[in-house]
């Protein structure tokens, strides 16, 4: 073999072909015309066009890394998902992200935190994609489109507008406990590190006795919660706009891995329709005094990517990846993120998304799916049609043929969620606001409400904003209204 004369590997093409020179262009004499025939000044252009994949259209910038969840405790009695019995080890690999900001906006703007973790289970991926709020600001898919283009930038001159926030936020009441949440000391995470996760939605888990339970999980900082103040946030989006990338990418690398402990609140199966709330409605928490917090495992990140576009820009984790013994629930938003999210990721990265390397199963893909662009691995099915007799693959119904779903009947109808007794749209905003927060992190919310407002809020939307607060709890919205109106 032709040894190199140098000390580093030799440039080539794509195509592994050596070049002739890292700097120059073949040109017709020093100054002349450039050739069509340099295919390799040609293929860099070329590619360099064709560098980016869309982005996200939310969560757009995010970071991430490798790890391990092991279970902690036996919790066998309410699912038989494979990676929570007892003993059980599974890598996995997590991204933490903005919501509404671009790729390279800065980490530390005011928004919710995605919290998406992808778990490599013998039975196939499971991806719990949360958020690092416990609600959302809506609880029906209709609205989510027209919730995102609140928070993103104006058409007519392409910048983000605290007044179309307020506009969407005022006109849809149901937004007031996450707005709470979102303008409060965890609107704005210190890292990555110092925040927890949450489903938010609920979902349902399965044991091996095919009881059925619906379930929360709580995913919980081992660094503790911490945070930075408006004023911190503001002054470090300029400094350092990718300083929690920058940290989980640094303690990872120093050793210093962080962990999250994972939760999980269990409600009956039969508990649900005559609970207080309705426990599907997603701008809603189940109170931790009626179903406490169970401990299932702790997670634990260990390895950066090796490269962030293979392994962070290309990840894609979709609800929809549920292994046996967990299941859907009747959460609205939940079933419109079960289409949305698959049909995301063909657009943005192909419909051979699940073979790029942080989205292959760990486990045997014995599926009739084929072809189409970029398809790397060979069918493993002699015939691509079911049933065939050919050996093909076969659903093992006997062991997971039980649907993990709830009797339902009805009318079709184009309605809001059934009322439960305690139901509405600011009790448990007001709930976190007189009984969870202190009298410091209370004046910082209004501190935080006030300033968004005064920062190009019509008079119009900030009327119907005081108006808002005040239903969220009548002094926090005296307050913000004597800052607002210069008292
Ligand atoms: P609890 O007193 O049992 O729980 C209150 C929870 O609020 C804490 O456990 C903590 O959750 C969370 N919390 C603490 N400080 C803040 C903060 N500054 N911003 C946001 N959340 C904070 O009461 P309940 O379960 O009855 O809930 C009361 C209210 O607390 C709810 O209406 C909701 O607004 C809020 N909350 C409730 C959660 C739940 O799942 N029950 C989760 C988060 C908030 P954590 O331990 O998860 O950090």
């Amino acid at each position: 073999m032709t040894q190199a004369p140098q000390s580093v590997p030799w440039t080539t093409t794509n195509a592994g072909i050596p070049v002739e020179s890292d700097e120059h262009s073949l040109t017709v004499g020093p100054d002349g015309p450039i050739l069509l025939q340099d295919h390799y000044l040609i293929e860099k252009m070329a590619q360099f066009n064709r560098e980016r994949v869309p982005e996200r259209v939310v969560h757009a910038k995010g970071s991430g890394a490798y790890g391990v969840f092991e279970v902690t405790n036996d919790v066998s009695q309410f699912t038989k998902a494979d990676l929570f019995q007892p003993g059980r080890r599974t890598e996995m690999l997590a991204r933490f992200s903005t919501v509404a900001g671009e790729l390279g906006s800065p980490d530390t703007w005011r928004d919710p935190r995605g919290f998406a973790l992808k778990f490599y289970t013998e039975h196939g991926n499971y991806d719990l994609v949360g958020n690092n709020t416990p609600v959302f600001f809506v609880r029906d898919p209709q609205k989510f489109q027209d919730f995102i283009r609140s928070q993103k930038r104006r058409p007519d001159n392409g910048m983000r507008d605290n007044n179309m926030q307020w506009d969407f936020w005022t006109l849809s009441p149901e937004s007031a406990h996450m707005v709470t949440w979102l303008m409060g000391d965890r609107g704005v995470p210190k890292t990555y590190r110092h925040m927890n996760g949450y489903s938010s939605h609920t979902y349902m888990w399965v044991n091996g006795g095919g009881e059925k339970f619906w379930v929360k999980y709580h995913i919980k900082t081992d660094q503790g919660i911490e945070f930075l103040t408006q004023e911190e946030a503001d002054h470090l989006a300029g400094a350092d706009a990718d300083l929690h990338r920058r940290d989980l990418w640094e303690a990872v690398e120093r050793g210093e891995h962080p962990s999250w402990t994972m939760h999980v609140q269990v409600m009956p199966f039969e508990d649900a329709p005559d609970y207080r709330f309705n426990p599907f409605d997603l701008t809603k928490v189940w109170p931790h005094g009626d179903y406490p917090l169970i401990e299932v495992g702790r997670m634990t990140l260990d390895k950066n990517p090796e490269d962030h576009f293979v392994h962070i820009e290309q990840s894609a984790f979709e609800p929809s990846n549920m292994v046996p013994g967990i299941g859907p629930s009747p959460d609205k938003m939940l079933l419109g993120r079960l289409f949305s999210y698959p049909d995301t990721h063909r657009y943005r990265i192909g419909p051979n998304y699940n073979q790029l390397p942080p989205n292959r199963p760990r486990s045997a893909v014995n599926s009739y799916a084929k072809d189409g662009p970029m398809r790397y691995d060979p069918a493993n099915v002699a015939m691509p049609y079911a049933p065939n007799s050919y050996g093909g693959p076969a659903a093992a119904v006997q062991q997971f043929g039980d649907v993990a779903g709830w009797e339902t009947a009805g009318e079709m109808v184009r309605e809001a969620y059934r009322l439960h007794r305690e139901d509405d749209d600011f009790g448990q905003a007001g709930a976190m606001v007189r009984n969870v927060l202190d009298d410091a992190a209370r004046d910082r919310l209004v501190s935080n409400v006030s300033g968004h407002l005064l920062n190009g809020v019509t008079r119009q939307v900030v009327d119907r904003a005081l108006q808002y607060w005040r239903n969220v709890d009548k002094n926090l919205g005296d307050r913000i209204a004597g800052r607002v109106n210069g008292g």
